[in-house]
This record gives C-alpha cells, structure tokens and sequence, in this order.
C-alpha cells in the first residue's frame, strides 16, 4: 500500500530512496534557498505532513514545535483548509485585486470585527514583509512625516524597508535600504539594556528611551513606531506590565502611528486574535499574515484604522499587488475563523499554555543548570540556555556560526534525534506547536526538550 500520493498522482512508499534521490537532487541542482550558502546546506526531503506531523521519504517521523516557520497553526492537511481551497479552485481560483470577491470580503470583515476598536479596512498583501512595507507607507502618507521607529531584537522580513526595520542580524549584510529607519531599545529584563532589576523598572526606563529616542530624532519628523505585540523569533518576549499602554500614550502625545507587527503573534498563537488584545493598548495598524490562513496559501495584510483608511477616501491610495486578497488564500482564511471558533482554539491555547506548558517549562528551569530563564505565553515559548546561570553568559555569543554554534547545535540534533522539530533561534529552543496540538503530544514533545536539555547541561 502507497505510503502517500506525490504531486504527479503517483503511489509512493516511505524509503523509497529513488524518490528521495529525485528530490534532493531537483532541490540541490535548481532551487536557491532563503538566508543559505547555498553549497553548505542539505535541506531535508519531506514526504508527507499530518496534523502536527511531518515525514521524511525514510518514514522518520517529526513531531513539528516550530508550526514550520510559526505559521502552521492549525497542523498539516487540516480537512476544513483543504476543503475551502478545493471549492474555491473549483469556483473561481483567482480574480485580480480591483474586482469585488466574496471571500475576500468576508475574510476582511471577520479581521475587522476580530482586531481592534477603530478599525475599518484591511489592505491584503502576499505575506508579512510586504504587510509591514504597506503599514508603513500607509503611516507615512497619513501623516505626511517620513521616519519610523524600530526595535532591536525584532524582524520584521526581508523585502527592503522590513528588513532595514529588522533588528538583528538579517540586517546587518542588507545595509541600510530605507534611509528613515530609526532603532531603539524594548523592554527585555533578563538582559536588560537598562540595568533594571524589577519588570516596573524595566517598564520605566524603556519608556523614558524611548521618549529620549522620540525627542532627539524630532516628534514631527516621526511618523510611527514599529513593534512585534510579542517579539517572536528574537526571542519571545512578553512585554511587561504597563509597556505597550505606555508606547501608545507616547504616540498619542506626539502624533506619531503605532504599527503593531502580529506576523508571528497574531491568530492564536498567544490566545488572543492578536497579541496586543492581551494589553491596553490600541494600534492604528497591524500587520498579519502566516497564522490568518496557516500558510497554506500566501496570504498576508494591514489592518487600517478608521482615521488612516479616510485619509485615501478621496485621494488614491498609492501602491497594489496583483495577487492582493487571492481568492484561494481569502478562502482558507475564512475557513481558518470557522475552524477557530468550532474547535475552540484560542480557549485550548490559553489552556495548554498555563496549564501543561508553564509548569513543565518552569520545573525544567529548576533542574536543568543550563535554563537560565523561561518565558512566553499560550503556545509560544522560549527556553534561554546559558553556561553559567549567576553571569548569564549565553550557551553560545551572540550571532554564533560554525564551531561557536556547535553547543547549540547538539541540543537541537538530540531533539531532532529523538524525533521532535525544534524551533532553534539564537541561544533559544522556542516552543511553537500547532495550536491543535493533542495534550499528550504535548507533553511528549516537552519530554524530549527535558531529555535534550542533557546535553546543554554538559556545557553549563
Ligand atoms: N514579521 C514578523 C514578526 C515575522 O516573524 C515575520 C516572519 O517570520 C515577518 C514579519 C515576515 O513575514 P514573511 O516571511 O511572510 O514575509
């Protein structure tokens, strides 16, 4: 019996190593991959995915804690995404973007009613650079000023005004692409860039940076902030009490914009719709993508605030894509509300996170001398390695590579050993699991981090 069905139809069987060979080679001859030397590298060939999933050809099984890049939140061939994009393909597969379309509409509504207060329209883009790119020409136009303040310790894509946001190394080799980008500071306690020792203070001093920050580039030249509502990839980083209610009364004083970047945080993933529902806080933009249909097709967006979608009332909104609001990627995001309120999903992630995933994680942070903190929300999640918990020197520096990185890189292959993807970034393992996740695959997958911990115990 087939194993599965490849994309030519045909019945295939796990090892069947002549398939495999095929695609490596295909992959290794043809395809130029993201962030790669292109020569260093030997991406695994992937069979088949199911639910929280996924197969190499050799039938090796990976139990997936990254939802791939954080976008798989609703697993592998969930039927109901399938389903919406089987019937829209047979209803109408595409239309170009200045023709009115039912699920595009639908889907922009839902996002709508499910965002923020004030907020009225979505402009739909192909995934989270290019939303980020929109938001903040749409800030710029609406208030006619030109820079945008941006945090280190974020990415925010790789099109060429969201990675010169970026704050961390994807930058760096990029340069600077968008000259009015401007970086600060944001809260982070465990490594605090403000010598504080208390979350109030922390809150405190980041605030007053970025007052300062605010005051020395000049408020009327300033035409947003940019923020991820919790830093994903950087980190996981919650922001503390009063922080994001504090931005927003800076901007508010200024007439400076809050983008608000839920790429990562958004649809579920926290608990909430999106992150900032958690705080008082009100952005006039927020980015989208990646969770709003899981990636199935690509599909991101802006939501725009009322003030700002007036502002192009009668002048013409200046920028498009041809494949905005693609019915296909529409489709499955409307498929992704019904399957989120039929399953409750933002219920269990709430649950599964303070009731399974903290206490474990904590527990791991008392045993193992290698955790030197443990932090997150719902179902995302950060565990920081470190040699030496009273200096908090990282298991590995800062942008490590090569023999630098090799402590790093054993804890990961031990948890890829023992069957379980892992969500490797920085000196981090992250936590990110489909939001579908059964409670016992849960739980198996937090035995294999305990278990792979072991070994970064060994450099601590
Ligand atoms: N913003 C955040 C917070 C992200 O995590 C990402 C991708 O990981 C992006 C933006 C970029 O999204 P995309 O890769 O769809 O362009």
């Amino acid at each position: 019996m087939a194993d599965y069905i490849d994309l030519h139809g045909a019945e295939q069987s796990f090892g069947d190593t002549e398939a495999q060979r095929e695609v490596r080679k295909n992959d290794r001859d043809y395809v130029f991959h993201s962030w790669s030397a292109q020569a260093k590298i030997d991406p695994l060939p992937i069979a088949k995915g199911e639910g929280v999933r996924f197969w190499d050809y050799d039938g090796n099984e990976f139990l997936d804690f990254s939802s791939q890049l954080v976008n798989l939140n609703l697993g592998h061939q969930h039927p109901g995404l399938v389903k919406a994009i089987q019937d829209q393909a047979g209803r109408l597969a595409t239309i170009q973007p200045a023709m009115a379309n039912d699920v595009r509409g639908e889907l922009a509504k839902r996002i709508v009613e499910h965002s923020f207060e004030g907020a009225r329209s979505v402009f739909f883009t192909n995934g989270g650079a290019d939303a980020n790119e929109y938001a903040v020409r749409m800030a710029r136009h609406h208030t006619g000023r030109q820079k945008v303040l941006a945090r280190y310790r974020s990415y925010h894509g790789s099109t060429a005004t969201a990675i010169t946001l970026t704050g961390e190394p994807r930058r760096w080799a990029n340069g600077t692409l968008d000259a009015g980008v401007v970086h600060f500071q944001g809260p982070f306690l465990y490594r605090s860039a403000f010598y504080a020792e208390t979350p109030e203070q922390e809150t405190e001093r980041a605030l007053a940076h970025l007052r300062a920050t605010i005051e020395l580039e000049g408020a009327s030249t300033i035409a947003a902030i940019i923020l991820e509502s919790v830093t994903g990839t950087n980190g996981i980083l919650v922001p503390p009490p009063g922080y994001l209610a504090g931005v927003r009364e800076l901007c508010d004083e200024f007439g400076i914009l809050l983008i608000c970047d839920e790429v990562m945080a958004g649809f579920g993933r926290t608990g909430e719709w999106f992150a900032f529902q958690a705080f008082e806080v009100r952005p006039d933009l927020v980015t989208f993508a990646k969770g709003v249909n899981s990636g199935y097709v690509p599909l991101g967006g802006v939501v725009i605030s009322e003030a700002i979608h007036d502002t192009f009332a009668e002048r013409p909104f200046p920028g498009g894509l041809t494949y905005s609001g693609h019915p296909l990627g529409a489709a499955a995001g409307v498929a992704t509300f019904d399957i989120f309120e039929e399953e409750g999903i933002l219920q269990r992630v709430k649950d599964l996170g303070s009731r399974i995933v903290e206490p474990r994680l904590r527990e791991m942070a008392e045993k193992h001398p290698s955790v030197g903190e443990v932090r997150g929300t719902g179902l995302f999640w950060a565990i920081e390695l470190v040699r030496d918990r009273a200096t908090r020197e990282p298991l590995i520096p800062f942008n490590a590579a090569g023999e630098a990185a090799a402590p790093f890189n054993a804890v990961v292959a031990a948890c890829k050993q023992a069957g379980l993807w892992p969500f490797a970034a920085g000196n981090r393992l992250q936590i990110a699991p489909p939001l579908i996740i059964s409670e016992e695959d849960l739980v198996r997958g937090l035995d294999i981090i305990d278990a792979a911990l072991d070994v970064a115990d060994g450099y601590a």
